[in-house]
């Protein structure tokens, strides 16, 4: 189906929320990092039960904590572009301004860990003419599942609930590096996603197994 296909092209000024495909993957998304605290918690987490996620790293964060961004590298995971000061880009309203948020993170990444980032998200899920302008056909990444583990309502079983009750294969989850409550839930919710079957990949390696279907066809 020509409706499944994901191209270069409808990424162009839409934001990614869930790739259509047929293999049981999931991709975790965490947002803000590196934390000095809970990323090294993250990390454990994940290599103990064969995890690989995208962290959305915030620029001036990696610039504090290179050792920690190239870790989180090494062992296996994606870091996506999330802006250098965590700025909401559509507030901004000046090009120049957001192409120096996205510009500088990609220039610290490259320099801590050798190469920029290919994915995007915008702070706030925020979204403006200038911001594809900069990104020129960069993917930008929603979510499918949105956690409100940043709301003070949210409490861990809030935020299990929300990762993983309706999650299924081709979906993305956001959640965040500093609510001690994510990292309070997040082996329960590794565990209920692989209960289902799912494997979790980073969400380029999600966009990968979305091409492959739409080549197969
Ligand atoms: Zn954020």
């Amino acid at each position: 189906m020509a409706m499944a296909t994901i191209s270069t092209t409808s990424w162009a000024q839409t934001p990614v929320e869930r790739v259509e495909t047929e293999q049981q993957l999931v991709a975790i998304t965490i947002d803000d990092g590196p934390h000095p605290v809970n990323t090294p918690k993250l990390l454990e987490l994940f290599k103990k039960n064969g995890v690989k996620a995208t962290f959305f790293v915030i620029g001036r964060s990696v610039k504090r904590d290179p050792e920690l961004a190239k870790r989180m590298l090494a062992e296996g995971h994606e870091l996506g572009n999330h802006t250098f000061t965590h700025a909401d880009l559509a507030k901004l309203g000046d090009l120049e301004k957001v192409r120096k948020e996205i510009e500088d993170t990609q220039r610290i990444l490259k320099e801590t860990t050798g190469k920029p980032a290919v994915l995007f998200r915008a702070p706030f899920l925020s979204h403006d003419e200038n911001v594809w302008t900069v990104l020129k056909g960069m993917p930008s990444i929603n979510a499918s599942r949105l956690t409100t583990d940043w709301s003070g309502d949210s409490t861990p079983q809030s935020i299990f609930d929300e990762a993983t009750k309706e999650t299924k294969a081709g979906d993305i989850v956001l959640m965040h590096s500093w609510p001690n409550k994510t990292i309070e839930a997040m082996p329960r919710i590794i565990e209920a996603l692989q209960a289902k079957g799912l494997k979790l990949v980073t969400v380029s390696e999600l966009l990968a197994a979305a091409k492959e279907k739409a080549a197969d066809k």
